[in-house]
């Protein structure tokens, strides 16, 4: 590609300077668009709260296709996938529901720790029951893959999981997620739930964090 794409063709034997000015002037660039009040600088949204809705959407119709007419506890990990669940759950309409919640925390900034640690409160009452897991983003797999073991421990009768997001390329636990809304590269991101430092989970958009591709956001 030539580094004077856009620029009008110089007429053949007409020096540069002899031109006039108008035609030599580089093409006008549009500013990059002002992140709004409240984005992580530097940001870049990966995913509309449109492009969220639709996905959150068709999900919600498959779930409740799948579950009609039948008892179904949902576990929704804290804090993530808190915003996801709200829009999901009230779109389950066929399905008698039970919500239940339980945290997990695996992330220091950027870097995932390792093994997540797993805390309920109250009974968590799953024996027997059908299980959706509920969580904002699917990643290394440890944070599911943990609550699952937990929840088939406590005798769930099944478990399915429910995921905003998808990082197939970051997997180390073998989890796969029955239903799944979009799929990420390996960036960070935050918004609608996902946070960076406790920031950003009020988002309406997914947006990717500057310089975060994979190898720099590492500890
Ligand atoms: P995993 O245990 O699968 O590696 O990660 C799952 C958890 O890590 C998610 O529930 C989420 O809290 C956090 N996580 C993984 N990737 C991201 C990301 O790109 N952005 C944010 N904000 N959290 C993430
Ligand atoms: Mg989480």
């Amino acid at each position: 590609m030539s580094g004077t794409e856009g620029l009008p063709a110089r007429p053949a034997g007409v020096p540069l300077a002899a031109l006039p000015q108008q035609t030599l002037r580089a093409p006008t660039l549009a500013p990059p668009a002002p992140q709004p009040a409240g984005y992580p600088p530097g940001g870049e949204v990966l995913f509309t709260a449109a492009r969220i809705a639709a996905a959150v959407g068709r999900m919600a119709e498959q779930i409740d296709a799948d579950y009609h007419g039948q008892e179904l506890t949902a576990v929704v990990i804290l804090h993530g996938g808190v915003v996801f669940a709200g829009d999901l759950i009230p779109r389950l309409h066929r399905v008698d529901l039970r919500l239940e919640t339980i945290a997990a925390r695996s992330y220091a900034g950027t870097s995932s720790q390792g093994a997540p640690q797993v805390h309920t409160h109250g009974p968590l009452e799953v024996a027997g029951r059908a299980v959706l897991l509920v969580d904002d983003i699917l990643d290394s797999g440890r944070t599911l893959g943990t609550v699952r073991d937990e929840l088939a421990a406590r005798g769930a009768a099944s478990i399915a999981i429910a995921v905003l997001l998808d990082k197939p390329s970051r997997r180390v636990v073998d989890v796969r997620a029955q239903y799944r809304g979009l799929v990420v590269p390996d960036v960070f991101v935050v918004g609608y739930g996902l946070d960076f430092e406790g920031r950003w989970r009020n988002l309406p958009d997914i947006v990717a964090l500057a310089g975060t591709e994979a190898g720099e956001a590492q500890a």
